[in-house]
């Protein structure tokens, strides 16, 4: 075990966007059964509910509607039960988890249209202004607050601004930023935000949290156009007996409520936007050291993962960077559609600054071992 940070050593450190390595005393947690209705498993629901709606300021006008389900179970569930047959959606991308939005509306068949902006720069207030003047049919509005597939921020507040001045409903994918960064209910006055357990709360995946505001899921009855995604009966139910409608994933909830409990006491939001910050600020710099580029700059890049050219040496491969760092006891990721040619590494879940170095070292190796000089930098 890792003394530092708890946790099986020989095992590979994952250095993705999610899932996220999770403590040892998170996994522990999860060794026990309950059933569905048992105290301990009503006490451990009301827990994590009450916990993220702290956590956004929600109190009093918002609720926490968990769902059993990745981050697009999420997505999906708060796009159908939120936007009415007869409303519409607009949604923003600039990268693969926007365009998936646009593949939940239309597969739902969910009423929607669609704009796409750069991806390497963030889009504009007046952007949001000008779809919104364009289309007025549009009811609500649905936008990625850290675009995974680049780390790209999206300016969260000035798109709120602009939606409660010209009276649309805001829904927002916040599943890669949730617990690391503040999403206040109350300034940003959002129907929905989407969060999912394994990213940077650090708990096993399975699990999607939905903070909607009461009076808008009051309105959302009889919309959803799924049984189990109904965001609207789940929370009733939950609301009148503390129990999921279905079987709730037991284990996973045991395993939430500790990695929560772990979020506190590192200092809650703060202290873990904090650490990812460390992990990424060493981890960019020491890549430039390196001659890496990076995709974004740094004004405009979030601290749960960085992108990164690959290098234009006719030795690399990232197949063979891969293999190397796993040896090495590392796991990145490589890059998406939306940014061809780059790989990924990311600063969530139990890793420090320390691993951070580690992993630097790891891929230096690699790359010498690999035969890669040229990294793609030229000044
Ligand atoms: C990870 C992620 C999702 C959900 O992806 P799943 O594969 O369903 O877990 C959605 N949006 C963003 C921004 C993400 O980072």
């Amino acid at each position: 075990m890792d003394e530092m940070t708890d946790r099986v050593e020989d095992e590979p450190l994952m250095l993705t966007p999610g899932p996220a390595t999770l403590s040892m005393r998170v996994k522990r947690a999860m060794l026990h059964d309950y059933a569905s209705s048992e105290e301990k498993m009503l006490a451990t629901i009301a827990f994590c509910r009450k916990y993220l709606l702290d956590l956004c300021n929600g109190q009093g006008t918002h609720t926490v509607v968990p769902i059993v389900g990745s981050g697009t179970s999420g997505t999906e569930a708060t796009i159908g039960s939120f936007v009415p047959e007869n409303g519409k959606l607009l949604i923003h991308t600039n990268g693969v988890y926007g365009d998936r939005l646009i593949e939940v509306a239309r597969k739902i068949r969910t009423p929607y249209a669609s704009f796409r902006t750069a991806p390497y720069t963030p889009p504009t207030a007046q952007q949001f202004e000008d779809a919104l003047t364009a289309d007025p049919a549009i009811t609500h509005v649905m936008v990625v607050h850290c675009e995974t597939s680049t780390g790209i921020f999206n300016p969260i507040e000035a798109i709120a601004e602009v939606c409660r001045r010209m009276g649309k409903s805001l829904l927002i994918d916040a599943v890669a930023s949730f617990g690391a960064f503040e999403l206040d209910a109350k300034k940003l006055a959002y129907d929905a935000v989407v969060c999912s357990a394994n990213k940077g709360l650090q708990a096993p995946p399975g699990l999607a949290f939905i903070v909607a505001k009461k009076a808008a899921l009051e309105e959302a009855k009889g919309n959803a156009h799924s049984l189990t995604l109904d965001l609207w009966d789940q929370n009733q139910h939950l609301d009148r007996t503390g129990m999921f409608r279905f079987t709730p994933a037991t284990h996973l909830l045991l395993g939430m409520a500790e990695a929560l409990r772990e979020h506190a006491e590192e200092g809650g939001l703060p202290a873990r936007q904090e650490r990812f910050r460390r992990s990424w600020r060493r981890l960019v710099d020491g890549m430039r050291q390196m001659g890496f580029r990076t995709l974004l700059e740094d004004d405009v890049a979030s601290p749960i993962v960085a992108t990164f050219h690959d290098p234009p040496d006719p030795n690399y491969s990232f197949k063979k960077l891969y293999d190397g760092m796993k040896q090495r006891g590392f796991i990145i990721f490589p890059g998406r559609l939306a940014a061809a040619n780059t790989f990924r590494i990311a600063c969530i879940g139990v890793v420090t600054e320390h691993d951070i170095g580690r992993a630097l070292d790891a891929l230096a190796d690699t790359l010498r071992e690999m035969g890669v000089t040229q990294m793609g930098r030229t000044d």
